[in-house]
């Protein structure tokens, strides 16, 4: 009896046309989570099946990989009514439970007995042979998902949950604007999960911000690489803007215009590395700059696409995501952002787009900006393929 691991694709299913796109790039995510393992990969009818010596290990790094609903754990066999009947008792006399159900698929229907009444006769085979068991169809401690082929049947009796989502990089790639706050990671990880690669970009401004800082960002992009099989993470000097912007614009004003300055920079580092998005971690009411009238001024700036992962989540569902993908505890330690250090007491919340584009006359910004990319940093940030993952479903 072989044993392997066959995965259930998530809304893959339903994408009909371009479905073996997605499905090569599952593959690519998928052999290089496991490249340790070097596992043998293919496709057959609907299914991914993953051979390997290392079903464990490899399950468990499966469960971080988006575009995956299910990971079932397949024991192969050959088709035919007692090995079928033998190898189902030998697996659940492993298993501790009280309750089960059988259910049955034919491809092969030259089979001769049919779906329906195979199941039936598998679980009277079943309730013979095991004591104090009995049927339950609505809700079983044990699915005995019993697959026959051909030449091949696979049963199954374990399905353990995946990410879901698309398979990373199969909807294009985006630039994540990573802050050290608890939002824009979960809005990372919210973009990845819809297929999106990402590379992430944080403003430092030094010395107001702590090298300290800038670690914590690291950590939480180390956190995001394991869904995004690596991230390159950008990091640009903004000290000079927010120098400029506190000494010579309205105080009130400040923020709206911080904001404009951080995306005309993020755009251009968009185009440059042909990433066809901004990410970002506003939810709409939860700060002066991200009212409706607020996000609508400094959207001015861009025709990138915005995409705002966050953007209708309370606050406890945001920490909710965050604690599960483990950026939260980074997250609320206490070092200063860039955008902090600088607030006003009473930032307007209803900025006008005349006012904002008057005030920014006030800095020279564009070549503020040109040196601003200048000072540009990028550093490679892998997953970590030792970590060992908690169970985050
Ligand atoms: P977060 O928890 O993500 O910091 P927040 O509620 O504190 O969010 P703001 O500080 O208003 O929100 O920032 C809104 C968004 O702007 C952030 O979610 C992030 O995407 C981006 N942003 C803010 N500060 C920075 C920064 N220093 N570097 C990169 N992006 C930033
Ligand atoms: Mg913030």
């Amino acid at each position: 009896m072989e044993k392997l691991i066959v995965i259930r694709y998530a809304e893959l299913s339903t994408k009909k046309s371009n479905i073996s796109l997605f499905l090569k790039q599952l593959k690519t995510n998928v052999s290089f989570t496991l490249d340790e393992y070097k596992p043998t990969i293919y496709f057959d009818k609907g299914r991914m099946f993953i051979e390997t010596s290392y079903i464990n290990e490899c399950v468990e790094k499966l469960k971080y990989v988006p575009g995956i609903q299910g990971i079932l754990i397949a024991y192969k066999i050959k088709t035919d009514v007692d090995v079928i009947k033998d190898t189902t008792i030998d697996l659940l006399k492993e298993k501790d439970f009280k309750t089960f159900k059988v259910s049955t698929k034919r491809s092969d229907k030259n089979f001769p007995i049919n779906s329906m009444d195979f199941s039936k006769s598998m679980g009277a085979h079943i309730l013979k042979n095991i004591d104090n068991i009995s049927v339950d169809v609505n809700n079983p401690e044990i699915e005995v998902k019993i697959e026959i082929r051909k030449e091949d049947t696979y049963i199954y009796l374990d399905e353990i949950k995946g990410l879901g989502g698309y398979p990373v990089s199969s909807n294009g790639k985006g630039l994540l604007l990573l802050s050290g706050g608890i939002d824009s990671p979960v809005a990372g990880y919210l973009a990845i999960k819809r297929g999106i690669k990402l590379e992430a970009l944080y403003f430092a401004a030094p010395p107001h911000t702590s090298k300290q800082a800038q670690e914590k960002v690291e950590d939480l992009a180390r956190k995001l690489a394991k869904y995004n099989n690596n991230i390159n993470l950008h990091i640009i000097n903004l000290t000079e803007i927010e120098e400029a912007l506190y000494k010579d614009v309205p105080r009130d004003y400040l923020i709206t215009i911080l904001r404009r300055m951080m995306y005309r920079i993020a755009t251009k580092i968009a185009y440059k590395n042909k990433l066809k998005c901004l990410v970002n971690g506003e939810s709409v009411g939860q700060v002066a700059s991200q009212t409706l009238q607020s996000i609508s001024v400094i959207n001015e700036v861009t025709k990138i696409p915005v995409i705002r992962p966050v953007v209708c989540f309370d606050k406890l569902e945001i920490i909710d995501i965050a604690k599960k993908i483990e950026t939260y505890d980074i997250s609320i330690l206490p070092f200063i952002d860039c955008c902090t250090i600088f607030v006003p007491k009473h930032p307007v919340i209803n900025p006008e787009i005349e006012k904002t584009i008057e005030y920014e006359k006030l800095i020279d910004y564009e070549s503020m900006i040109d040196r601003a990319l200048q000072s540009e940093e990028i550093i490679k940030i892998k997953c970590d393929k030792t970590n060992k993952f908690s169970d985050i479903l």
